[in-house]
């Protein structure tokens, strides 16, 4: 396959995977495969791999979307420790990704079996192995500084912790974290994961700190990162192939994917997947009240209007990153286009693809629909699926964001509604709906009380006392000095 280009500029060196990894793309734009062409499996290798395990089905998927970039032996090596037991305690059936029937065609994966209880474990344990074999093979270390407000922060330290090529600097706001994501990221303080809390600091000054310049040469791990999209791939895979059985299909037979939608990674690793051939038939974005992406699909008007913070936080967004991707797609691989349009929306806050000889339909074309939902949905949906299933299945409020846009719709085949999250992380919502909260993992039992608070280093929000805390650890040749 191809190797990556700039969605932004036309003069862009194409690079390969693992470059595009510890890289940023030319001219502010994202990595993507050129003319955002993809490798094919057809019918018969796709029967073949369904009968392959989740370690054996990532390791195919992704040699063959990165063009055997990291060789055979290697790459087992890396599913082994991205899927391990460790890491994931509670698989059913051996399955870290399973599907469970609702009633009829309605079907919940779940994606919150790893270490953090976030789907966000999968793009980061993967990213992790595969950065640190590249950095093993240039005899290299990087050093990660990256911005949190809940969900990442975790997923990435504990992708990330103990990895020896690797250090890790988390900054997050001091006030704004549930306790329960502050004390899982406080517990993985230690050896290589630092976490950093900005004092009267936002989420939006810590993304400013990540970005100031004299930090430049630092790695990144932020959900546009090529390497957390190809990671994302394999749930696709296996969660349709689960669908089929449980409903009795046969393989071939079309498949809707709901996909709880922030940043719109999540949702374009869909598209990727379906873009090589497994036959997912409709994309179904699913948005809570910062609403911009569902606004954008129905009308097609890209509009920054802010946002608010809402029962599912982690899709609380004003602008859905990853979404370049698929506009370099609708226009047909025109990194000027693309840019252009960006830039627009950059400057402007917001841009029309009706002004760039397109519109609406360009999704309906795609596949791509959209529905969106309020808390008060969100409760009533988590009651109702713990109702459907004798009280077994308790979902948190992404998923159940997820679930309710599929049951605003006439449900026509197999739709299976991605479980983002674990009820545990966002209890208070959870005791709202139903009254109660389910019994924690063992993992999580008393993790507040346990972390306490510790687990921090305070700092003002300031780039020179960064830079000062940074330089005790950090060679002084990885800062940029104006
Ligand atoms: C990050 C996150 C999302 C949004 O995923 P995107 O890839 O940014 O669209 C949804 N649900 C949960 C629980 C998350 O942590």
């Amino acid at each position: 396959m191809p190797e990556l280009v700039s969605t932004r500029d036309p003069n862009a060196e194409p690079v390969p995977y693992l470059d595009a990894l510890m890289s940023k793309a030319s001219h502010c734009g994202l990595h993507i495969p050129e003319d955002a062409s993809y490798p094919q499996f057809n019918r018969t290798e796709l029967d073949t791999i369904a009968t392959l395990n989740f370690e054996q089905l990532a390791i195919v998927v992704k040699t063959y979307l990165t063009n055997a970039a990291i060789p055979y032996t290697a790459q087992t090596r890396l599913a082994q420790r991205a899927y391990d037991r460790e890491a994931f305690p509670t698989t059913k059936d051996g399955n870290i990704a399973p599907v469970q029937q609702i009633v009829g065609n309605l079907l919940v994966q779940q994606l919150s079996l790893g270490p953090t209880a976030a789907f966000k474990d999968f793009g980061l344990r993967s990213l992790a192995g595969e950065m640190n074999y590249a950095l093993e093979r240039e005899d290299r270390h990087l050093n990660i500084l990256a911005g949190t407000s809940g969900d990442t922060g975790s997923a990435a330290e504990a992708a990330f912790k103990g990895i020896e090529r690797v250090n890790i600097f988390m900054l997050s706001p001091k006030k704004g974290m549930s306790p329960f994501q502050q004390a899982q990221m406080g517990e993985l303080s230690g050896e290589n994961v630092h976490n950093l809390s900005i004092v009267d600091g936002s989420f939006d000054d810590c993304q400013k700190l990540v970005k100031d310049p004299t930090f430049q040469k630092f790695g990144a791990v932020n959900s546009i990162n090529w390497g957390r999209i190809v990671g994302q791939l394999p749930y696709y895979f296996s969660g349709y192939f689960q669908a089929i059985e449980a409903t009795g299909g046969t393989i071939g037979d079309p498949v809707d994917f709901v996909v709880p939608t922030g940043n719109f990674g999540n949702v374009f690793s869909g598209h990727v997947a379906r873009s090589m051939g497994l036959p997912i038939r409709k994309l179904i974005i699913a948005t809570n009240e910062n609403n911009v992406i569902h606004r954008l699909v129905q009308t097609g008007e890209y509009y920054n209007t802010g946002s608010t913070i809402t029962s599912s936080p982690s899709m609380d967004i004003s602008v859905a990153s990853n979404y370049e991707r698929l506009v370099y797609e609708m226009f047909e691989g025109d990194p000027l286009l693309t840019r252009g349009y960006m830039r627009e929306f950059e400057l402007g806050k917001r841009v029309l693809l009706q002004d760039y000889g397109l519109d609406k339909s360009a999704f309906e074309r795609l596949n791509i629909e959209s529905g969106t939902s309020t808390h008060d949905d969100r409760l009533k949906t988590i009651d109702g699926v713990r109702m459907l299933t004798d009280g077994e299945l308790v979902i948190d409020t992404h998923t159940a964001d997820g679930v309710a846009v599929a049951m605003q719709r006439d449900i026509e085949v197999p739709t299976v509604c991605l479980a983002t999250a674990a009820a545990v992380k966002f209890e208070a919502s959870v005791r709202e709906a139903i009254g109660r909260i389910p019994e924690r993992d063992a993992r999580f039992r008393g993790l507040e009380e346990r972390v306490n608070g510790s687990g921090f280093v305070d700092l003002p929000n300031s780039q020179a006392a960064l830079e000062v805390y940074l330089r005790k650890f950090v060679d002084a040749d990885v800062f940029t000095t104006a």
